[in-house]
């Protein structure tokens, strides 16, 4: 383990979910998404609490992150929304339900079952809007029903798209659109099976700028770790983890001497620096190198000296009593994950999903 820690407090993700139930009319159901290791965090104490807390579903990228769910006991229903051929059985044998997004991954599923004995298999399907990437094309919807009609093993529940830009208010008549072409093709399909299903389209951002088109079923990841998107709304919610990384080492250099590889960086002053614990094979960007980013100590802003290596980063700490042992937060409620990701350029998704094992988890547990 490096010395390096992610406090995750699942009171303010309690917090955090009736924040974003309270957004939503009472009916609708709320899916949370813990794929990708619940944006690197935990995805088994992420879906326990969120069971706990009242989630309808969860949902993940990929079957093996479905499965792991399974394994750990989670029972409620688990949506996979980019599942592979090979994966139809898994889905079937641990109660999963499959996100159809191609003709070909329907097709297949179809002929398996029913050349099978296997149960059937609950499907969502997955209605290309405009986001161009998972989903079924308009053109196709007609070869869809024809798939779906005269058998019973692949049972559509719900119909779902993507929003391709609900974090940007400007573009919201794209969302609008996007909504509106999703309509259409829903009802073209309950026309010609008789039938209504529920629907979902909304990720975090497009619960709050897109509240009227919430359907059934939204689907939240970001906004449950506190981070919405949207400038108006982030206040309202909290920060669920914060990192820290604990100061190994302080000492100090003279005016002129070099810092880290490559000479990263050359002391102007004399200076007094410390070593933090934590490097990019933790998830410390390298970009965040050369006072491209701070870390704090208290109040203290630290900036980061030269590059960061695998293990450790150097920050200046010539205006601070810290010494060694000590530990500084990389991001918190205040210096948030999505403020240091601005900064270079990126967006907190992409820093949370990349704190890697190496780091330790530490919970606050509901009932504490
Ligand atoms: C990841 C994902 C979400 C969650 O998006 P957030 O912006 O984190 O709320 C919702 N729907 C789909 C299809 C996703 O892939």
């Amino acid at each position: 383990m490096s010395q390096a820690k992610l406090q995750i407090d699942f009171k303010v993700l309690a917090h955090n979910f009736s924040y974003l139930k309270s957004q939503l009319r009472s009916s609708t159901k709320f899916m949370a998404i813990v794929k990708a290791n619940a944006y690197g965090s935990d995805a088994v104490m992420w879906s326990q609490t969120l069971e706990a807390l009242g989630a309808d579903y969860l949902a993940v990228a990929y079957c093996q992150e479905a499965i792991a769910l399974r394994d750990a006991g989670i029972n409620i229903p688990i949506l996979v929304f980019h599942p592979q051929k090979e994966d139809l059985e898994n889905l079937v044998n641990y109660d999963l339900e499959a996100a159809i997004y191609s003709l070909e991954q329907l097709k297949s599923y179809r002929d398996y079952l029913i050349k099978s004995d296997k149960a059937h298999l609950s499907i969502h399907l997955n209605i290309n809007t405009g986001l161009n990437r998972l989903g079924i094309k308009k053109e196709d919807i007609s070869k869809v029903i024809a798939l779906l009609q005269n058998q019973n093993k692949l049972r559509l529940k719900w119909l779902m798209s993507h929003l391709a830009a609900s974090d940007d208010l400007a573009q919201l008549s794209f969302s609008e659109d996007q909504a509106a072409a999703f309509e259409e093709v829903c009802h073209s399909i309950e026309t010609e099976l008789n039938q209504a299903f529920k629907k979902h389209l909304l990720n975090s951002s497009g619960i709050f700028s897109l509240t009227h088109k919430q359907y059934d079923m939204v689907r939240s990841g970001i906004a449950l770790h506190g981070y919405s998107n949207l400038e108006h709304i982030d206040p309202h919610l909290k920060v669920v983890a914060h990192l820290k990384a604990k100061v190994t080492q302080v000492f100090n250099i003279s005016k002129g001497e070099y810092v880290g590889y490559n000479f990263g960086f050359q002391a102007g002053n004399d200076m007094t620096l410390a070593t933090v614990a934590m490097g990019h094979a933790d998830g410390i960007d390298r970009k965040f190198g050369q006072k491209q980013n701070q870390v704090f100590f208290e109040d203290t802003a630290l900036p980061i000296l030269g590059n960061i290596c695998m293990d450790m980063f150097m920050v200046d700490v010539s205006n601070t009593q810290i010494k060694a042992g000590d530990w500084v937060s990389i991001f918190d409620a205040q210096h948030n994950a999505d403020l240091s990701a601005k900064s270079i350029g990126t967006i907190s998704y992409e820093l949370l999903c990349a704190i890697s094992s190496r780091v330790e988890r530490e919970f606050i547990l509901l009932e504490n």
